[in-house]
């Protein structure tokens, strides 16, 4: 019978989280979803040394934000294996129970080399030109290890208490394969492979050991998770196979990096970071803080959306998914093996769909703070009608400003380029004609205005429309020329006009 789909996200509290991070969680979450399984978030933090305050709860409010919420999990609600946070699960003992079993049937050893010792191995292997000094088969046989101690002395120290770490044993020439969901058969031989450490002298298990005791005793149908824990998988393939639990071991899928739009190398830490809280929030080891996708104005309907076409599609040309349409397409096999190149343009371009399907009153509202901060008072439905106005040219709410600030304070300048270009000696005369015309129209409608602004035209030729706008907002560009004028109002473009006349 196929196991239940359970599968975790398991990120390390080591700092915000970053796109790739959030795209794991998001493949483990439609794959979830897809197959009617759970979706689990674990807490792996076994490494103290790395942990970062805050960070918890950070990645729960990011994934909240994303609406990719767990079912299980810390910040999620209990399920029948809580503990989900590794440094409270290591009081439950799993940990050391299966590293003992490791011990007790040789595949498991004590290491007692100090720094010193470890050093000392890496310099002696450098200086023989190894290229990459590593603790294996090889060198265990020269270190301070059960294998290597008499037995008695073994025991001596650790009665004593020595400190000490618990290493795999891995064998010096055997042939190591997996089936990963998006690679197909991944072979590698052991002698690539170290004796990881699986148990730390502080008694915590490492990453290697903890996932896999917590993968076994969650029930983890699949392990999902980024290109970079690939060459580890031949090790974690060799502790399942010797604690006898095979059959148990979740199927695993590595995900393809991100790349930059070049596709020259990783994607950059500040394009990749995601962060949720207030800018406020600093991640202490940043020496500023960081703008992040929230911050910036995405959706996050729109983030969900750039992140799961990053490294899979559908196989049509369709690019806007909900994230229930994502569930019911998304296929793990599907995944690409090669790296996926992240285009920050196209990025903005995707929330610029999610911004246009939202109504002009939601854009209105979620623009009223912009306005308040500027000191700006229109009543709703003349901000309404501005949204409306303006929407087609904003990836963000934000850019409603920079994009249209011209229709609620008059112009300070004027588009030195089209001035230089267009104004000359009868431009005064024209301009005033389109004065006299426009005080005329009692309903300052898009209907009357066009038709005034032609009226003028049959009385002193053709009138250049982008001077007309220059002269009313400053700039050289923007929305329909008379609906904009219809929204600023006949007084206000009066008054703009007569200024920008008079300064000639
Ligand atoms: N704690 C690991 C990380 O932060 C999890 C890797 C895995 O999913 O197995 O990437």
């Amino acid at each position: 019978m196929e196991k239940r789909v359970r599968v975790r996200f398991a990120p390390s509290p080591t700092g915000g989280l970053h796109m790739g991070g959030v795209r794991t969680a998001l493949f483990n979450y439609l794959f979830a979803k897809k197959h009617g399984g759970d979706f689990i978030l674990r807490i792996e933090d076994t490494d103290q040394t790395r942990f970062v305050q805050g960070a918890e709860e950070y990645i729960i409010a990011a994934l909240k934000w994303c609406r990719i919420e767990p079912n299980e999990g810390v910040g999620f609600g209990d399920g029948p294996h809580k503990p989900y946070r590794q440094s409270e699960r290591k009081e439950l003992g799993i940990y050391k129970t299966y590293a003992d079993k490791l011990i007790a049937s040789g595949h498991a050893y004590y290491a007692f080399d100090t720094e010193a010792d470890l050093d000392a191995m890496r310099k002696r292997l450098e200086a023989a030109k190894v290229v990459a000094p590593q603790y294996n088969a090889v060198t265990r046989q020269n270190m301070h290890n059960s294998l290597t101690l008499p037995e008695d002395e073994v025991k001596k120290l650790l009665a004593a208490g020595t400190k000490h770490v618990v290493r795999l044993k891995v064998p010096r020439n055997e042939e190591i394969r997996f089936n990963d969901i998006i690679r197909g058969w991944v072979t590698v031989n052991s002698s690539q492979v170290d004796d990881k450490v699986l148990l730390k002298s502080d008694g915590m298990p490492t990453y290697h050991l903890a996932h896999i005791v917590d993968d076994i005793e969650m029930k983890i149908s699949h392990a999902v998770r980024g290109e970079e824990w690939l060459p580890s998988a031949p090790a974690h393939i060799l502790i399942y196979k010797y604690l006898g639990l095979e059959n148990e071991m979740p199927k695993l899928a590595h995900l393809p990096l991100i790349l930059n739009p070049d596709g020259n190398g990783k994607i950059s830490k500040r394009e990749a970071r995601f962060p949720v809280f207030p800018l406020s929030w600093q991640d202490p080891r940043e020496a500023t803080p960081y703008i992040g996708y929230k911050e910036s104005g995405y959706y996050p309907e729109a983030f969900i959306n750039i992140l799961a076409l990053l490294g899979w599609n559908p196989g049509t040309n369709e690019e806007i998914f909900s994230v229930e349409q994502l569930a019911a397409l998304f296929e793990m096999e599907k995944v690409h093996k090669s790296g996926a190149k992240f285009d920050p343009e196209k990025a903005k371009w995707f929330n610029q769909q999610y911004l246009r399907k939202k109504t002009d009153k939601e854009l209105a509202e979620a623009f009223a703070p912009v306005l308040k901060e500027k000191g700006i008072n229109r009543d709703a439905d003349f901000v309404e009608a501005f949204c409306r106005l303006v929407k087609e040219k904003v990836h963000f709410v934000h850019e409603f400003w920079e994009q249209g600030k011209y229709v609620f304070e008059s112009p300070t300048g004027y588009d030195e380029k089209v001035m230089t270009k267009k104004w000359n000696e009868k431009s005064k005369e024209i301009f005033t004609a389109v004065i006299t015309n426009f005080k005329t129209v009692s309903d300052w409608s898009i209907e009357n205005i066009t038709k005034s602004f032609h009226d003028a035209e049959a009385q002193v030729g053709k009138i250049d429309m982008q001077l007309l706008r220059v002269l009313v907002t400053g700039v050289a560009g923007g929305p329909q020329l008379f609906d904009m004028l219809a929204l600023i109002g006949k007084e206000e473009v009066l008054k703009r006009m007569e200024i920008a006349i008079s300064k000639k």
